[in-house]
């Protein structure tokens, strides 16, 4: 059952200006973004269109300049109080000093929630770590080391996730896997959710609808509804709704270009 429209995210005239050598920079203009409470959505667009800054916005970590940025009805703050916040970045950000068991553990301590240890053997098991436990993140691969991310996200069962591309330096067999593993989870338990990537058919596989930036200063040129059915099997991307969701989200990020202007107009500028 679809709930309505700004009950997961709630983004209304959201406007970021940073302070920079030159001057002010807008990095977001009035952004607007509304899901419904539970729906994954992905955000794409050009490097540099302000998709970090949004996320950052509603982890907590940077404050608007205008405008309002809620989750599940309640402020990023609210949210972090709250413990219901996962989050995971391009760089996995794990302490090397600490094993996967107790990076994973990190945000029970830091919540001061107990730790359950079966919960926590099955969160290892979900991610497919089951055995390394006690490795440290050097002994891991990339890919490895993002499950172990991934996991930790989850560790509080977070209702609202955060994912910064979460994938974005790993090769594309490990992306394509660690795709699937990230849509059995979120099928799971369906946290509100947020992906940045740069990649467009895993923005297709993954979402309910995809939000397209364009960069100078930073908007929603549009979003768009993912209809295919759930739950997704790899197969549905040889079907020609896959493709033609693909070619229309392409086509407008190329569009978008990486100064906002067409790529003609790029072309003859
Ligand atoms: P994206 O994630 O889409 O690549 P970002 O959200 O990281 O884009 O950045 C958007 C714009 O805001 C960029 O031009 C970037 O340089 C600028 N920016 C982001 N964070 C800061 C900051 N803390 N201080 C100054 N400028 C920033
Ligand atoms: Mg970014």
């Amino acid at each position: 059952m679809q709930r309505p429209l700004g009950t997961g995210i709630d983004i209304k005239g959201l406007t970021k200006t940073f302070a920079q050598r030159s001057g002010q920079m807008t990095a977001l203009d009035s952004v607007d973004l509304q899901t419904s409470e539970g729906s994954f959505l992905s955000l794409i667009g050009p490097s540099g269109c302000g998709k970090s800054t949004v996320l950052r916005i509603l982890a907590g970590l940077e404050e608007p300049t205008s405008g309002h940025a809620l989750v599940t009805g309640r402020s990023p703050r609210e949210v972090r109080g709250d413990h219901e916040l996962g989050i995971a970045f391009q760089d996995s950000a794990l302490l090397p000093w600490r094993s996967v068991l107790t990076n994973i553990r990190l945000p029970l301590e830091v919540a001061g929630m107990k730790a359950d240890p079966t919960a926590l053997q099955e969160l290892i098991d979900l991610v497919g770590l089951e055995g390394f436990e006690k490795a440290k993140p050097a002994q891991l691969s990339g890919g490895m080391r993002q499950r172990v991310a991934i996991a930790r996200a989850l560790a509080t069962s977070p209702s609202v996730l955060l994912l910064d591309e979460p994938f974005g330096a790993l090769d594309d067999m490990t992306r394509q896997r660690l795709n699937l593993e990230l849509l059995r989870i979120w099928t799971e338990k369906p946290a509100t959710t947020m992906m940045v990537t740069h990649g467009i058919s895993e923005a297709v596989f993954l979402s309910d609808v995809v939000a397209v930036m364009g960069p100078r200063p930073g908007r929603v040129i549009e979003m768009v509804p993912i209809n295919l059915p759930r739950p997704r099997t790899p197969e549905i991307m040889r079907t020609p709704e896959f493709h033609a969701l693909t070619d229309h989200l392409s086509g407008l990020v190329f569009d978008a270009g990486p100064s906002g202007r067409s790529f003609v107009e790029n072309l003859s500028a």
